[in-house]
């Protein structure tokens, strides 16, 4: 694992997820706030074939009355790292999510305004006149609008060297659009892009050695690309807090589509999709 030196509260960056949910601590850990699901994967992923691919996690501790989840920082000793989040999977969702939201018919305002936000033509007549959607309908259209559903990930946000943050990419869905994103985020730098190629190559290695993955539904989780400008390049496997165990019996492939019931969560639809399209960007 490369060792990098300490960093400051100041360059901290959280790209994904609600504002305050991740943070540095004094001692330059990275804290989560605690959910178990999440707590539980990363204990297990520590002696998994994968644990090269995941930040280093120390336990947990209580601060202020709130508990948090203990991580290696990823960012540690980058001269102003350049990052990206790939939510990895076909579908952002666990089942058990959708089947909650379809027996609910509610319509929801916040999330209408989100979807007119991103594309005022999304709503369909109806919706607007409603000024809202229901949960499943939101949640699918934010699958489908983005690469989600169709090339099994979808990129969440990039921060550039001087601190820039893009977060705009609900509407990046074909491939086209994607290597021009990871052309602009690595400003095209071959040797960076090979990094970050290799690295999935390895993932992708990893993933068959590993008795974790085929026993659990990974949804919601990211890859991390981080880079900076003295060409150190790296990608990590983060936030577990919506991936669980497969029943007894069952063994995920995460590489054949989703079907309701069948849990694939089309992992490695992604992972295959990313790498293809780095070695494209590669060839530009
Ligand atoms: P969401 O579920 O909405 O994606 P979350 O609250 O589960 O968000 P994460 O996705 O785990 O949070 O992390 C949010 C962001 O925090 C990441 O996109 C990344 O920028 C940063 N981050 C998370 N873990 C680390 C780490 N170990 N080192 C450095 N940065 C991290
Ligand atoms: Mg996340
Ligand atoms: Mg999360």
């Amino acid at each position: 694992m490369m060792q990098w030196s300490k960093r400051t509260q100041s360059s901290w960056i959280q790209l994904a997820g609600h504002q305050g949910n991740v943070r540095l601590s004094e001692g330059g850990e990275v804290l989560k706030r605690f959910c178990k699901v999440e707590d539980v994967c990363l204990q297990a992923l520590m002696s998994d074939a994968l644990c090269q691919f995941v930040p280093h996690y120390f336990g947990h501790i209580s601060q202020d009355g709130e508990r948090y989840i203990r991580l290696e920082d990823l960012l540690s000793g980058l001269k102003h790292p350049v990052i990206m989040d790939c939510k990895m999977g076909v579908r952002t969702y666990q089942e058990e999510e959708i089947i909650k939201a379809r027996t609910n018919a509610n319509v929801r305002s916040d999330m209408y305004q989100k979807m007119v936000k991103v594309d005022p033509a999304a709503p369909t007549a109806e919706e607007h006149a409603k000024r809202g959607v229901t949960k499943v309908r939101y949640l699918q259209w934010r699958d489908d609008s983005s690469s989600t559903s169709s090339l099994g990930f979808r990129i969440e946000g990039i921060v550039m060297g001087n601190g820039k943050v893009l977060r705009d990419f609900y509407k990046t869905h074909t491939e086209a659009q994607v290597t021009e994103t990871l052309l602009s985020f690595t400003r095209r730098q071959v040797h960076i892009l090979e990094a970050y190629e290799s690295r999935l190559q390895a993932l992708s290695e990893a993933l068959k050695e590993s008795t974790f993955f085929y026993k659990h539904e990974i949804i919601g989780s990211s890859l991390l690309f981080v880079h900076d400008c003295s060409s150190k390049a790296n990608i990590w496997m983060i936030d577990f807090g919506k991936t669980i165990p497969t029943p007894e019996d069952v063994q995920l492939r995460h590489d054949v589509p989703w079907v309701e019931g069948n849990r694939e969560d089309g992992y490695i639809i992604g992972l295959t999709s990313l790498t293809s399209l780095l070695r494209e960007a590669i060839k530009q």
